[in-house]
């Protein structure tokens, strides 16, 4: 696992909030997470993708679903 689980849930809650102004289907919003926290965006993305975040709404949606199971 490439970031660890608090980070991880505060991506989710950084994304919470981001995303009411709606996801424009990129990972723009996590990627800047990542970049703010200075997190390891080539291991990050394609990790959260192999849990069904393609896009920062997707992020929230599946990989959060994912790790709550
Ligand atoms: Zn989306």
């Amino acid at each position: 696992m490439p970031i660890s689980q608090s980070q991880l849930s505060q991506l989710f809650d950084y994304l919470d909030s981001a995303l009411e102004t709606g996801c424009d289907h990129s990972l723009k919003l996590t990627r800047q997470f990542l970049q703010t926290n200075a997190l390891p965006e080539a291991k990050i993305i394609p990790w959260l993708g192999s849990y069904g975040g393609h896009c920062d709404c997707e992020v929230l949606a599946n990989v959060e679903e994912a790790w709550q199971q």
